[in-house]
């Protein structure tokens, strides 16, 4: 059971949603949740059923939670063909994308309105509530990282790529043009758009926000992007590995954490600044790393794409600026007016990101609770270094490791576990003989919005 549950809105505030939805002329409403692949899947409603969408709901399955990336259904013993759901768009969360066009996230309740254990952004909000009942916030923001592709899914570009180039940016320049303008309209704060290091792969940094904001901007940052490319007649590959041998695609979390609204990554006494309890903090987070990778990073390719030597971070490590460990150490310096920050760069953009903000969080609260001890910072390449575990590089370890773990149930609660498990162990059995460019192949466009 779900605590603090998305509440309905009181009259006069579902009013004041419907009136925005009037006065920009919205003519569609779609509500989207994530399911366990990291897919979003969505209904859409005339925008005069917002109203019912927050407070009734539309009906959807049980089993969405468990579509598979390939949408077969990966039925579990609580998830069968019968029963119904109702999914409740979050109006609060509302953005109007134009076009006659809103966006709201929406979470799954039951036929009586009850909160449902499986529902990531349940999760997350009822995590962050009792973070903040802690005195513990949390501040994250995603790097989403993308690579275009013409319309039959092959290279855009007719000559060798830039990486981070001038010209990279300039080959689509009214596309970046464009992604500027419609992300400001969505109310999606931006902090940067570059190139990538991967052919055709391009980057978009978005600004921190509370937890359950910060998720949401995941799925609105893709679906902008996917609009604009669309109009282009491009498509977009959010996959962790969109070509064989070539570069992944990451979706590092960036995260700041405060006690009563102090900053625990910096102004303590620890290495670099940290608090002591922002290093239990971070020390919580990895130590939970291995066992939670499946949250992160455990679909079919990710494996392939967390590999030493790509600054995918690899490494249950942490270190200042350490490119290859899985927790990077930004520190507060002049440079850096957001603070300090931790990103998480093992995770890749088949992750749910509000299970994987709601693990975060979790682990953060875990790591502070039992006081636990950082271990020394990895200051080299960790490939090589003594003592440094590389995180699992087969999908069958990540998903073992996931489905022993007692942390993991507790953090995340049964139902979510054995669903994750379920989806992602048919990837493992189904895909196990075609070759990795067939797999990259099939499944470029199965994360995309
Ligand atoms: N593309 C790399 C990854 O898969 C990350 C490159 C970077 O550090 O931005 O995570
Ligand atoms: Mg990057």
């Amino acid at each position: 059971m779900i605590a603090n549950p998305m509440p309905v809105l009181p009259a006069a505030e579902l009013a004041g949603f419907v009136s925005v939805l009037a006065e920009t002329e919205t003519r569609v409403l779609v509500g989207s949740v994530v399911d366990m692949a990291g897919v979003a899947r969505a209904k859409t409603v005339p925008a005069g059923r917002a109203a019912a969408f927050h407070v009734a709901g539309m009906g959807a399955s049980p089993t969405w939670n468990v579509f598979c990336i390939d949408n077969t259904i990966a039925f579990t013993d609580r998830l069968g063909v019968v029963g119904d759901l109702r999914l409740r768009a979050d109006l609060a969360a509302l953005r109007v994308l134009g076009d006659g066009y809103a966006w709201a996230p929406a979470e799954f309740f039951t036929q009586d309105g009850d909160p449902v254990a499986g529902c990531a952004r349940g999760r997350l909000r009822e995590l962050q509530a009792r973070a903040e009942a802690a005195g513990l916030s949390m501040l994250a923001g995603s790097e989403l990282e993308f690579v275009l592709t013409d319309a039959d899914g092959g290279a855009p570009f007719g000559r060798q790529w830039q990486a981070y180039g001038l010209g990279a940016v300039f080959d689509v320049e009214e596309l970046i043009a464009e992604l500027a303008v419609e992300f400001a309209s969505a109310g999606l704060p931006v902090e940067q758009v570059h190139a990538e290091y991967g052919s055709g792969q391009y980057e978009v940094s978005i600004a921190p926000a509370e937890p359950l904001q910060a998720a949401d901007h995941v799925v609105l940052g893709r679906l902008v992007i996917g609009r604009v490319a669309r109009r282009h007649g491009l498509k977009v590959s959010f996959s962790p590995l969109p070509f064989a041998g070539g570069a992944g695609n990451g979706a590092h979390l960036h995260l700041s954490f405060a006690g009563d609204g102090v900053p625990l990554l910096s102004g303590g006494t620890g290495p670099h600044g940290l608090t002591e309890r922002g290093q239990a903090a971070l020390a919580g987070i990895l130590a939970g790393l291995p066992e939670l990778l499946a949250v992160f990073a455990g679909s079919v390719l990710s494996a392939s794409r967390l590999r030493p030597g790509l600054w995918s971070g690899a490494f249950a490590c942490w270190g200042l600026e350490n490119r290859e460990a899985a927790l990077r150490l930004v520190a507060a310096t002049g440079g850096n007016p957001s603070g300090a920050s931790i990103e998480l760069k093992c995770i890749d953009p088949s992750a749910n990101p509000y299970l994987a903000v709601a693990t975060m969080l979790g682990l953060a609260l875990d790591g502070m609770e039992r006081s636990a001890v950082l271990p020394a910072e990895i200051t080299s390449n960790p490939l090589g270094a003594e003592g440094t575990l590389r995180l699992a590089d087969n999908q069958a370890d990540v998903l073992d490791a996931f489905g022993s773990s007692a942390l993991a149930r507790r953090l995340l609660g049964e139902e979510i576990v054995e669903a994750l498990l379920a989806v992602r162990r048919h990837e493992q059995h189904t895909y196990a003989d075609p070759t990795l460019g067939e797999i990259t192949e099939r499944f470029r466009f199965a994360w995309s919005c």
